[in-house]
Order: C-alpha cells, then sequence, then structure tokens
C-alpha cells in the first residue's frame, strides 16, 4: 500500500481513482470515493487548482514541474474537518487532463497546529473574558422580566377570580425571556467549548447576527453605537461556525478599542456584509477610531503584536490564520476619513440559500 494518501481527479474534478489511504484518512470506502466530486472532500471548491483564489496568502505555491501545493479544509465523511496538504500534480493519459493530489492531513502533525488551536483557545476566552461585565448585564435584564412576571402571575392565581388572559400573557413572557436568555448563553457555550473544526454549509449573515447578540452589551456599556447592515439569503459559506465567530468577534472588539476614545459622534462601527462578483462574500468592519499607522498595516497580523497594555497580541494573528485556511483574505485598510476598515473575504460554496436561521 502506497503510505501516503492520493486521489486523482478528472477534468470534472471528479474522482477517478482514491488509494486505501486516501479512504482510511477520509472514512470511505475506495469504492464510495470514485466518481464522487473532489468538493465532496474538499468542500470550499474541490481540487480545482486553477479557480482564481481570494486567499493566496502563501496557501497556493507553485512548486517545479508543474505542481501545485495548496493547504485546504478537508471534510470527513462524519462531517469532521480538518486542514490538508495537497500537492496536486497534471499528467495526460489517454488524452485525458488528469491530477493527481498526494494529501497529508496538517492537524495531525500536531504540535504547530495543537498550538495554534490552545492559542485560539485561549484569545476566545479572553475575548469573552473582556466581555463578561456586559453579558451578565444582558443576563440579568430577562432574569429581572422573568422575576416580575412570576410574581404577576402569583397574584393572578392567588386573586378572587383569576384572570387566565393575564396569566397567559405573564408565563408567555417568561418564556420568551427565558429563551432569550438562553440564546445568550448559548453562544457564548459554543465560543468557551472546545472543539474540533466542524465544517458546514452557513450563511455568513447569520454568523455575524450571532456576534452581534454576544456584543451587543458591551458596545452599549461603551457608548459605542453599532449598525449592522446584512441582507437576507446570502450564498452560502462552507466553514467553522466558532472559527468565523471569533474573527468577527475580534475584529468588533478591536473597533470598538480603536474608538474609545473618540468623541461620542465618532464612537461609531458599521459592520456590513456583502455578495461581491467573482463568487465571494464580504465582511467589513469600519471604525472612526484612530486607524493605523503606514507601517504597521501588516505588522498588525503578526503574533503578539499590541499596542494595548492588556493586549494579548493575538487576535488578528489567529484571525487571519482562520480566514486563510478558509480560503480567504483578511486585510485592513484606512478609511478615506477617519478610522480604519477591516475586511475578511470568503469564497462561496453553492448558490444554494437558507435565510435566516431560526
Ligand atoms: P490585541 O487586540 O490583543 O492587541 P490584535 O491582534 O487583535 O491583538 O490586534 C493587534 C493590534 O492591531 C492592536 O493592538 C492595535 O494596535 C491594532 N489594531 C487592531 N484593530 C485596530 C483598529 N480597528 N484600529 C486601529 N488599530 C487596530
Amino acid at each position: 500500500m502506497l503510505p501516503v494518501p492520493i486521489v486523482t481527479v478528472d477534468q470534472r474534478d471528479q474522482i477517478i481513482f482514491a488509494n486505501e489511504r486516501a479512504a482510511q484518512l477520509f472514512g470511505y470506502t475506495r469504492e464510495e470515493l470514485v466518481g464522487a466530486p473532489s468538493a465532496r472532500l474538499f468542500p470550499s471548491g474541490g481540487l480545482n487548482t486553477d479557480r482564481p483564489e481570494p486567499g493566496d496568502h502563501g496557501m497556493k505555491i507553485k512548486v517545479p514541474g508543474d505542481s501545485t501545493t495548496q493547504i485546504l479544509m478537508a471534510r470527513r465523511s462524519d462531517g469532521g474537518g480538518f486542514r490538508a496538504q495537497a500537492e496536486t500534480t497534471r499528467c495526460r493519459v489517454h488524452d485525458q487532463e488528469l491530477r493527481v493530489t498526494a494529501i497529508s492531513d496538517c492537524s495531525a502533525r500536531g504540535e504547530v497546529d495543537g498550538t495554534t488551536k490552545e492559542l485560539a483557545h485561549l484569545s476566545r476566552v479572553s475575548s469573552l473574558g473582556e466581555l463578561a461585565g456586559s453579558l451578565a448585564h444582558e443576563l440579568k435584564q430577562p432574569l429581572t422580566a422573568i422575576l416580575f412576571n412570576a410574581q404577576a402571575a402569583r397574584k393572578f392565581i392567588d386573586a378572587e377570580t383569576t384572570n387566565v388572559v393575564e396569566l397567559r400573557a405573564a408565563l408567555e413572557d417568561i418564556v420568551a425571556d427565558n429563551c432569550r436568555a438562553n440564546d445568550v448563553l448559548q453562544r457564548i457555550r459554543a465560543l468557551v467549548r472546545k472543539g474540533d473544526v466542524e465544517l458546514q454549509l452557513l450563511d455568513l449573515g447569520n454568523v455575524v447576527r450571532d456576534v452581534e447578540i454576544l456584543v451587543h452589551s458591551d458596545a452599549l456599556t461603551r457608548g459605542v453605537s453599532t449598525s449592522f447592515d446584512i441582507p437576507e439569503n446570502l450564498a452560502l459559506i462552507c466553514g467553522d461556525r466558532v472559527q468565523l465567530q471569533q474573527v468577527i468577534l475580534n475584529l468588533l472588539l478591536n473597533a470598538f478599542d480603536a474608538v474609545k476614545d473618540c468623541p461620542a459622534a465618532d464612537r461609531v462601527v458599521e459592520t456590513m456584509v456583502r455578495e461581491e462578483p467573482g463568487g465571494l462574500i464580504r465582511i467589513t468592519v469600519k471604525d472612526r477610531g484612530q486607524g493605523l499607522a503606514v507601517d504597521s498595516m501588516e505588522r498588525i497580523f503578526r503574533p503578539f503584536f499590541t499596542t494595548k497594555p492588556q493586549g494579548l497580541g493575538l487576535g488578528l494573528s489567529i484571525s487571519r490564520t482562520f480566514v486563510t485556511a478558509h480560503r480567504g483574505q483578511l486585510w485592513a485598510e484606512n478609511n478615506e476619513g477617519k478610522g480604519a476598515s477591516f475586511h475578511v473575504a470568503l469564497p462561496v460554496a453553492t448558490d444554494i440559500r437558507q435565510g435566516r436561521a431560526p
């Protein structure tokens, strides 16, 4: 048995051969793989090395002998995701253009990826730590409302003639407030959890909305006015929800920090999501803060670069790692007027749309 997982695809990006190692790596049988599109294994666009890519941050490296090396998100049959290095060589057999790809599991390389994972978790928990005070406030509101409504319900029951209509309304409010509190808790739990990469089709608008709920109180407490311009029904991308939430959370908290010393009129952070030509979805977080010094445009993405007394300097470097692994791009620019804008562009995986999450 060849010691390396190998798949061969034809011009239509369909798998025509897979060795036993490849089948084992992805959790399929060889028979299941043959005839399947390569996008089954690499959901963000398959193994098509000719496709123009939005995120070329060292992801696609031409190597001699007409080979191309890519770092891609790969998906196993059980839905679990991992980062894979795919080295593809073209060859011509009986007039057919074939691509032979040797795959290795980057996440299995342990140390580097494990460390990144730990640091990412640390940074995520530290962002949530920053939010702790305002999240407690966010939870206090529904809890107080639940208490009031429960007290009112008890009065309705104790009254001589029970007002069923009002009693029902009080109970319904209790249920609604409970759902609100639960919503916030679930989002916190998802971010604190140390889970494996889980690739799925996602509406980026919904991912941004999840983060909007988490930062809502923090923005209020800091006197920052936020706006979220998110169209309905975006084309779906393929990605890991927690990683992408972490990226957006980081950009928003950085933007809040950037406007903290501004006069109230400039304590504004706008978030936009747009579908762009070329099969991309772009998220922009724009602030009216001090902007970025020209010489630090790229430096800010280096690990441990921080200008904040309590900063870890990990947020942007981890965010870029995540976005790059999604075949996307993360960059910053100064606005024409005040402040900076951070952009995340991710490739669309499919034209199926799912609308708002329930
Ligand atoms: P940290 O927030 O812990 O400093 P990050 O990696 O998230 O780590 O950010 C690195 C640095 O990039 C920040 O310390 C800051 O100097 C700069 N930066 C990030 N976002 C902005 C922004 N919106 N405006 C100005 N500077 C920013």
